[in-house]
């Protein structure tokens, strides 16, 4: 990590493209807000002892926290939810001095976050507690039972660009499912993190079932490397393939929630200025920064036209320091930069903004067309307010270029019929119809990427078994009427086997009249 420059708002033209964390003297570094550069906090750089003593202390964290039962840990987490949301306003600020994003999309992050902390407990004994299972006509006289248990300690590593959402999604739903949390936030946001674990703290005083380790990159490695007993990333696919190979050294589990580039599917028969709207604001708030932020837009022939015009009209009422923030890491503008001139140097061209769009700390927003599918600003995640538009002839060649990317996380629909049916042709993990991003408000609604964009699902049904271990418990009621497992068995019950075998699995589907 790079010095730090200490620089004011008035200083921001001169400022270089590229400003980053300090790391004071190796065993500090802080965090700023990053349109000012003012310091907001100063964070240990934890070490791998460090961390290997988190994990320590979570072990009889977890037991005691699992014990609580569900019952138990849906009453803390629910005093923490209210605590959350009786404190917001502050958290807010916080998220706004740190992040750089605008207060009121801070607590929109806030309320959607929120709003898992209330699904999760309610609904964690219903996804995970024991259940009965129907055996089988061939162990007819078996109990069967389906649990699902907590792993223990769940590392959790974070990302800056929704410090709060997050990290929330795993940490959560970890804590619903019986788990202690291990937790190192990005080194952008690590005041946040703070934050976080220290109001948990206030309601779940009596263990640390909630930690906080901080520092970078290697804070994050002797993470995988402690023995948790699951490892929640949230981060970029670059870093998510380190994660994935420093697990496997300890076979520790990974789920791994990464980039996206998604695109959005504008049909003949669309709301044309509603689409335009939610390209507008799924690609350019919080400075684009969005994982599951529209990056590309695909709009039919018929429409396209209307859609440009509505598009730059709304893109160029945007005033970056006001709708959306700075650049949370500097770095970001460099991509962003590269990918508008690259765009631009072969062939495309930019309806708002161009190669001058990006002033730090701020990135303006920019509208390109006529971009080559094979240009980084289509393929790459850029991560910043801009937005790539390209005509199609039909909804199927849209669908067809939508999918043609390493990514899939989410993706969007606007059309007037028919928009589920797109929907479910688009290789994603989400995909939202006739808006954007909704899906991740939904606390019954997994979220989660296939391709590059990771595996595994937060959030829901699925978010909630995604930190817990299935367990199967099998006890007989009665003796088997066919008991073949055993070296005592009777000759007969081998034919009567084989009998049952034939009658009871031996024909195929019957086909009902109208099926294919
Ligand atoms: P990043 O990969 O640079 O860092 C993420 C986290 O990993 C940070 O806490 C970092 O300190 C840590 N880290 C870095 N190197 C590590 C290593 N070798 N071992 C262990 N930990 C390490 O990502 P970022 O820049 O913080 O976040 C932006 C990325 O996150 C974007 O690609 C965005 O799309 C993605 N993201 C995805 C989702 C999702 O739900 N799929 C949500 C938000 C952000």
């Amino acid at each position: 990590m790079s010095p730090q420059p200490s620089a004011s708002i008035a200083d921001r033209e001169t400022w270089p493209s590229v400003i980053d964390v300090t790391v004071v003297d190796g065993e500090t570094f802080q965090s700023v807000d990053p349109a000012t550069g003012e310091q907001v906090g100063s964070f240990p750089v934890h070490s791998e002892a460090d961390v290997l003593a988190a994990v320590g202390r979570a072990r009889p964290a977890a037991e005691w926290w699992a014990g609580l039962g569900f019952a138990g840990r849906a009453e803390r987490l629910g005093t923490w939810r209210a605590h959350l949301a009786g404190r917001s306003a502050e958290l807010a600020g916080l998220i706004h001095r740190e992040g750089g994003k605008p207060v009121d999309d801070a607590m929109i992050e806030l309320a959607t976050a929120i709003g898992h902390l209330h699904w999760a407990p309610r609904n964690a004994k219903r996804v995970l507690g024991p259940r009965r299972v129907r055996p089988g006509l061939l162990v007819a006289n078996l109990a069967a039972t389906l649990e699902y248990q907590p792993y223990g300690v769940v590392g959790v590593i974070g990302p800056w660009n929704y410090p709060v959402f997050t990290p929330l999604g795993s940490i959560v739903y970890a804590l619903a499912a019986g788990n202690a949390v291990v937790f190192k936030p990005s080194e952008y946001t690590p005041a946040v993190g703070r934050w976080l674990v220290d109001s948990f703290a206030a309601v779940v005083p009596e263990h640390p079932v909630f930690q906080l380790i901080t520092g970078a990159g290697p804070t994050g490695a002797a993470l995988c490397r402690s023995g948790v007993d699951k490892l929640a990333f949230t981060g970029s696919t670059a870093t998510a393939k380190k994660i994935m190979a420093g697990c496997a050294e300890t076979l520790t589990p990974v789920l791994l929630e990464c980039g996206g580039k998604d695109a959005m599917i504008v049909a003949a028969d669309a709301d044309v200025r509603a689409a335009a709207d939610a390209a507008a604001w799924g690609g350019m708030a919080n400075a684009g920064q969005t994982c599951i932020g529209i990056e590309r837009v695909y709009a039919v022939d018929e429409v396209y036209d209307e859609f440009v015009t509505a598009l730059a009209e709304r893109a160029r009422g945007l005033r970056p320091g006001f709708e959306y923030g700075p650049a949370t890491m500097p770095a970001q503008l460099d991509v962003i930069r590269r990918h508008v001139t690259d765009a631009l140097a072969r062939g495309g061209r930019a309806v708002v903004g161009g190669a001058e769009s990006v002033r730090p700390p701020y990135a303006h927003p920019t509208v390109l067309v006529d971009v080559p599918e094979d240009a980084a600003a289509v393929r790459e995640e850029t991560f910043g307010p801009t937005l790539t538009v390209t005509r199609v002839a039909d909804v199927d060649e849209a669908v067809e270029k939508a999918n043609a990317s390493a990514y899939g996380l989410g993706a969007a629909v606007f059309a007037g019929n028919g928009g589920e049916q797109i929907a479910r042709r688009i290789r994603s993990g989400m995909t939202s119809v006739n808006s954007v991003l909704s899906y991740a408000g939904v606390g019954a609604l997994p979220f989660g990427g296939v391709g590059d964009s990771g595996f595994g699902r937060i959030h829901g049904d699925d978010g909630l078994r995604e930190f817990a271990r299935a367990k199967a418990i099998s006890r007989p009621r009665f003796p088997a009427p066919l008991d073949v497992t055993r070296f005592d068995r009777k000759p007969w019950s081998m034919q009567a086997l084989r009998l049952v075998l034939k009658v009871v699995y031996g024909r195929p589907p019957v086909r009902r009249r109208g099926q294919p």
